[in-house]
């Protein structure tokens, strides 16, 4: 172990991780540790890229329109649009979505059967109902995540990785961290970016979890005929259970799975697959020529399924970076800057200025404990 001691030691370097090491980078030493070969292995490589301002309900809309201008200009939004769609008996939904979302600052608008068509001639006749988002747009994930590791490396962030953080010791004024591979290092703080296995990293650390639960997202790819052309829109069934957008002339399908599962190297299940596929065939008139790839992911919910940001109420060596569910692309820029702010103690740029932070506050979970027991 050398002598050096990191102002933050951060675990995970996917989204997460690298995000908020390069926000961290200028200010700070920040050291960032990572179980896998190459960050970018779990989540974060495994996502279907979209931005899209309603994906995660209106908690998270602030986090993704705050980043949506970072996002544009660093030239990493391609503009897609998205179609939520119903059949009759969704009426009730999509009325639901459009309340959820009024005043919020997203743009949505309503369209019936004829336009909806004009967007998806395949869609079949029984779906008649739509939101149209015009803004939602496809991300480049591996160059985000790229554009902040290099950020982060150019502010002199070590990464660090083969090092899966497998002991955290408290020690005066900080925390001694011990990997699997018998690699040691200290810090004054610890960065909980570790996705999937959030609530695991608290357990070494002797803090308590939060009930950060991993929940399994299918994807597949299909070649469809006709071929699905470049200016599909992404479509999302308004009632959660499939949907779909063209990646080079395939679509990538999922059946918006969510098992709960342990943090793992997850793949998918045939079920999810077949499920996906019967959706997808009874929503529509593509004839599916081939299934070329599929792929599982854990997306890591808080028990009210907002991100947690900011230090642990019981030890504020110990700062939370977890929680980003299926968002955690679209919201990475504005997170990151405001986990550095919370992390650094400063206050809010342009950037965070509209978001309030204590709906993402890891305290916020005793508060509610509390209340239930007063
Ligand atoms: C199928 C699917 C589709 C999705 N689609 C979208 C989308 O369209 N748009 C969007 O915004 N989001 C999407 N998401 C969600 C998004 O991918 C995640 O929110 C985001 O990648 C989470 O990033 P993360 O860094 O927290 O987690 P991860 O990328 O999982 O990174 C966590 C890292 O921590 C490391 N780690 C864990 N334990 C240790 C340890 N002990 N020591 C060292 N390192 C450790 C892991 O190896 C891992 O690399 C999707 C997710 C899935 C699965």
């Amino acid at each position: 172990m050398s002598g050096e001691v990191w102002d933050f030691a951060i675990i995970g370097a996917g989204m997460a991780g690298a995000s908020i090491a390069a926000e961290l980078g200028p200010h700070a030493r920040v050291l960032l540790l990572e179980a896998e070969d190459a960050p970018g292995y779990h989540a974060t490589g495994r996502s279907a890229a979209f931005w899209e301002e309603c994906y995660g309900g209106p908690g998270v809309v602030p986090l993704t329109l705050a980043s949506g201008p970072y996002l544009r200009e660093h030239g990493f939004l391609t503009t897609r649009g998205a179609l939520y769609v119903g059949r009759a008996e969704d009426r009730g939904a999509v009325d639901d979505f459009v309340a959820t979302f009024a005043g919020t600052g997203v743009t949505i608008e309503r369209i019936g059967r004829e336009a909806l068509v004009r967007h998806v001639p395949e869609m079949r006749t029984a779906w008649c109902d739509a939101i149209y988002e015009p803004a939602c747009a496809d991300i480049d994930v591996a160059g985000l995540h790229q554009h902040y590791l290099a950020a982060a490396r150019r502010a002199g962030v070590e990464v660090v990785c083969r090092a899966q953080v497998a002991h955290l010791q408290r020690e005066p004024g900080g925390w001694r961290i011990a990997t699997g591979g018998g690699a040691a290092f200290r810090a004054a703080r610890i960065v909980n970016a570790a996705g999937a296995w959030a609530d695991r990293i608290a357990g070494l650390a002797g803090v308590a979890p939060l009930g950060i639960q991993p929940l399994r997202r299918t994807v597949v790819q299909l070649r469809v005929a006709p071929e699905a052309p470049a200016d599909l829109p992404l479509v999302l069934d308004v009632s959660g259970n499939f949907y779909f957008k063209p990646d080079a002339g395939r679509l990538w399908l999922s059946p918006h799975d969510e098992i709960p599962s342990d943090a793992a190297d997850v793949a998918p299940g045939e079920l999810d697959v077949a499920i996906a596929i019967d959706r997808f065939e009874q929503a529509t008139d593509w004839r599916i020529e081939a299934v070329e790839r599929r792929w599982a992911g854990l997306r890591s919910f808080a028990p009210d399924r907002l991100p947690v940001y900011g230090p642990d109420p019981a030890d504020s060596g110990f700062f939370w970076f977890a929680g980003q569910g299926g968002f955690g692309i679209q919201t990475a820029p504005a997170a990151a800057r405001l986990g550095a702010q919370l992390a650094l103690g400063q206050g809010p740029d342009a950037m965070t200025d509209g978001i309030d932070p204590a709906a993402y506050a890891p305290g916020r979970f005793q508060r509610a404990k509390s209340i239930q027991t007063a």
